[in-house]
């Protein structure tokens, strides 16, 4: 048996500082709740300026729905 327990370090995104990947980080692959916090602002506020866009394949998706066969009994 090996005593050396191997951890694959990650940079976080946010910080670019090395954490463990590991289960027990629910926060991975950031270091902290508060770099994760960070990241999904950016993130979020990011995709609020851009405009919304309808594309072909989800007006066929919303078609498909509508014609939903289990309403026909109504
Ligand atoms: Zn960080």
């Amino acid at each position: 048996m090996s005593s050396s327990n191997p951890v694959t370090l990650v940079a976080c995104p946010t910080c670019q500082k090395k954490s463990p990947w590991s289960t027990e980080n629910l926060d991975r692959p950031f270091c902290s709740p508060r770099c994760k916090l960070i990241d999904l602002g950016a993130w979020a506020s990011e995709s609020y300026s851009i405009p919304q866009q309808t594309s072909e394949e989800d007006e066929i998706f919303s078609e498909d729905l509508n014609s939903d066969p289990n309403k026909t009994f109504l």
